[in-house]
């Protein structure tokens, strides 16, 4: 029987499958990948018919795929239940500063197809280089492709205003009206997210973080924040500003100047720019002629000024960790950025400054570790973004369950890309 009418006699058969338990399944195996029928009765709660029920379904539908996983107590392989990752796509964005990239992911973050575009620092920033980054890696699906894409995924630096407008002081982004230029271009719902979150969210669900319910990301590059995962959700503050450490002093005294029109803030000390500013201004360098792994190579050569411009970034860090690890008693703390490239250098520095300021107590279980999802992990917490908020609306519920073939339609007002050089 064709799948759409299995679809229907089945909705005719079990007219009361909840979305509620769809919902609930669908979350539990999006974080745990693969799990026995028992495993997803005990975990989301639902009787044994409503989770049957439920499970029939998403098979009929084709989210689901039949797999196998190993019972524990027995050894055995008993029948288990995954997302068909390629049920469907979603467009993620990582609007990282001086690069923009674009991935277009399965429902489980892998990336299926990918462009980036470089934009230099401090160069004005034009959502319709967003449009067109879409167009690239969405021009080749054919209809019943497009038809399977759900939703859009951004992760962006900076704070957004009310009406969808993007600013990043850092970058020089002023009011970029990106939300509205996407809502022209494309049929699908976009959902936005800072940078600080759709990192936490990538670590949580693929990274160091899987399983923690408590975590902070501290990312540093050419601005500094923290994502902040407090009991499985993360935090936002009241106006959605949590985790600007970057604007907060950790070295008293310190005159370094930063964009925000404050000095002494920890971004103006161990970002990226300003570990090359720093370098620069001892050492008499041009620094438009160094980039950061520039400085870090000289470091890693025994240059005493680079090693002890690091030094001062990752005391700096040690002390705002410190206090961070106090104040949330997280399981595990992820450093990101470029702060990666430099472990070797800084990682030892920011432990013993740890370790220096902070109740033994407050360290028992924490961990201090780098991130290893590299360079995709905003595009991998977009999707997530995208995934996460496709099971909060019935809509896009069905959508994402309808058969493929009744999914195809209606996108052809997507406009077609602008030729763009390949790089
Ligand atoms: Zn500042």
């Amino acid at each position: 029987m064709p799948t759409a009418e299995r679809m229907a006699s089945r909705r005719k058969r079990s007219p009361k499958i909840a979305n509620q338990w769809l919902r609930q399944i669908l979350r539990l195996l999006y974080r745990r990948r693969s799990l026995s029928r028992i495993g997803i009765v005990e975990t989301t709660g639902l009787n044994a018919a409503s989770a049957s029920h439920a499970l029939r379904y998403l098979l009929d539908c084709g989210v689901l795929l039949r797999s196998a996983d190993r019972c524990r107590l027995t050894g055995r392989h008993r029948e288990a239940f995954t997302v068909n990752a390629e049920a469907g796509h979603f467009v993620a964005l990582d609007l990282e500063g001086d690069r923009l990239r674009f991935g277009l992911t399965n429902l489980l973050g892998d990336i299926r197809c990918r462009w980036e575009e470089c934009l230099g620092l401090g160069q004005p920033f034009a959502a319709e280089k967003v449009v067109e980054g879409i167009g690239r890696v969405t021009r080749d699906l054919d209809p019943t492709q497009l038809g399977r894409v759900l939703a859009v995924g951004v992760s962006y630096p900076g704070l957004l205003d009310a009406e969808g407008r993007l600013s990043a002081v850092n970058l020089g982004w002023t009011k970029v009206p990106l939300l509205a230029a996407l809502k022209q271009a494309f049929p699908w719902p976009v959902f936005l997210e800072r940078d600080k979150e759709t990192c936490i969210h990538a670590e949580n669900w693929l990274g160091a973080a899987h399983d923690c319910r408590n975590a902070l990301f501290l990312i540093a590059e050419g601005g500094i924040g923290m994502g902040i995962l407090e009991g499985g959700e993360h935090l936002l503050g009241a106006r959605g500003f949590s985790g600007e450490i970057g604007h907060c002093k950790f070295i008293p005294g310190a005159e370094d100047l930063c964009n925000c029109g404050q000095k002494g803030c920890l971004e103006a000390i161990a970002s990226s720019p300003n570990i090359v500013r720093q370098y620069a201004e001892r050492t008499g360098a041009a620094s438009a002629e160094l980039r950061f792994v520039d400085v870090l190579e000289r470091a890693r050569g025994g240059d005493a000024i680079a090693l002890a411009v690091f030094e001062r970034a990752g005391r700096a860090i040690g002390s705002a960790l410190s206090t961070a690890i106090s104040l949330f008693d997280p399981e595990i703390v992820i450093l990101g950025g470029d702060l990666i490239l430099a472990e070797d250098i800084v990682l030892p520095i920011i432990w013993d400054q740890i370790r220096l300021l902070t109740r033994p107590r407050s360290l028992e279980v924490v961990q201090v570790v780098v991130s290893r999802l590299g360079l995709d992990i905003r595009l991998k917490g977009a999707a997530s973004l995208a995934f996460r908020n496709v099971l909060e609306a019935p809509e896009l519920m069905q959508r994402l369950c309808a058969p493929a073939r009744d999914a195809a339609p209606a996108l052809d007002r997507r406009p077609r890309p602008r030729a763009m050089k390949e790089r």
